[in-house]
């Protein structure tokens, strides 16, 4: 018997509402890179429009493509782009496009002129995370070139954004001061971007300064909170995905739960995982390569479901991370590509 990773659609419904609520009047992108944090962009998507969702979040342009298939309305943002074919496939899915390079910004131009297109871009400024942006150095000579593209008809700028850490209020102070000059010196230039956006989960919602007119919220909005930050309850949020096993054989002593390959984190996991069983949390004992062993339980019988992270009363994803030293992200990401997934709700 295998895993399956149980999808809430009801929660997600609720995160969206909740995230909505906490940003206005700032408006929230629902970020849905690595499919949709693996709760599955197919299932995802159709809801979120259903919830009013407009902007989506897609990192690449193949995800992007994706989503664009899903939402025909939306507006979708993709901010990874390697080269002009990138960028053909981009303007004809009708993207948002993420430009942090004069190259880029030039590939882009070139496309959009080729297409006779008006590409919409978010023109990016490094803010010090140095990983794709433009530097402070160099954002002058970029604002003056994209004035020029507007102009000619073939970029439109609708926005000026950044990525910031996250990690200490200081340093993201020092990011948003950075990025405040670029807007500035954007206006001055003669760019009119409509939507500034800066914060992702954390930021936007604890530091309302960081919120302008669009956040970028990925985590969050599937209820996975931040390492060492406020609980699920304290934000509001509830947990969308539950990893789920049943019981394959009750011996004397111990339960064994069949799960299959589940993920690269697991057998690290081994004394850091509860299992919210029947009977009770009970602690993994063992992890092989396709069962867990838990203590027996009384009632303990085959086909009962347990689950090893996810909704109370188990462990959310972020528990567990806190034990193994990462964040909830990446045991969710670590999940197997083929674990089956269910959707409720
Ligand atoms: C992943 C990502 C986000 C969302 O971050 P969360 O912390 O998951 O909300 C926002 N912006 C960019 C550029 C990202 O890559």
């Amino acid at each position: 018997m295998s895993a399956e990773f149980v999808v809430d659609l009801a929660a997600l419904s609720d995160n969206i509402r909740a995230v909505r609520e906490r940003v206005a009047p700032a408006e929230a992108m629902l970020v849905v890179k690595d499919d949709a944090y693996r709760h599955g962009l197919d299932a995802v998507v159709p809801r979120a429009i259903a919830e009013g969702v407009r902007w989506i979040g897609a990192l690449d342009v193949s995800t992007g493509v994706a989503v664009r298939a899903l939402a025909p309305e939306a507006r979708v943002f993709a901010w990874m782009l390697a080269g002009r074919d990138d960028v053909a496939d981009a303007l004809s899915a009708r993207l948002d496009i993420g430009v942090g390079s004069a190259e880029l910004l030039e590939d882009v131009a070139a496309v959009a002129q080729a297409q006779s297109a008006t590409a919409d871009v978010h023109l990016k400024i490094d803010t010090g995370l140095h990983r794709n942006g433009v530097r402070s150095e160099e954002w002058p000579a970029f604002v003056d070139r994209a004035v020029q593209l507007e102009a000619l008809g073939v970029i439109h700028v609708v926005g000026i954004w950044s990525h910031i850490g996250e990690a200490s209020d200081a340093d993201d102070d020092d990011s948003r001061a950075v990025f405040e000059t670029a807007v500035s010196q954007a206006r001055e230039a003669g760019l009119t971007p409509e939507k500034l956006h800066l914060a992702a989960s954390a930021a936007a919602f604890a530091r309302p300064e960081f919120r302008y007119d669009m956040v970028r919220i990925g985590a969050f909005h599937y209820g996975i909170r931040s390492a060492d930050g406020p609980s699920e309850q304290e934000l509001g949020l509830a947990v969308v995905g539950s990893l789920q096993a049943a019981v394959e054989k009750v011996g004397r002593k111990d339960t064994i739960i069949g799960t299959g390959y589940v993920s690269g984190l697991m057998s690290t996991a081994a004394g850091s995982l509860t299992a919210a069983t029947p009977g009770g949390r009970l602690p993994v004992t063992e992890i092989a390569a396709d069962t867990l062993r838990i203590p027996h339980w009384d009632d303990a019988e085959a086909g009962q479901v347990v689950t090893l992270f996810g909704a109370k009363p188990a462990d959310s994803a972020t528990d567990l991370a806190e034990r193994l030293g990462t964040i909830g992200e990446e045991v969710v990401l670590r999940l197997a590509s083929d674990l089956p997934r269910r959707y409720v709700g």
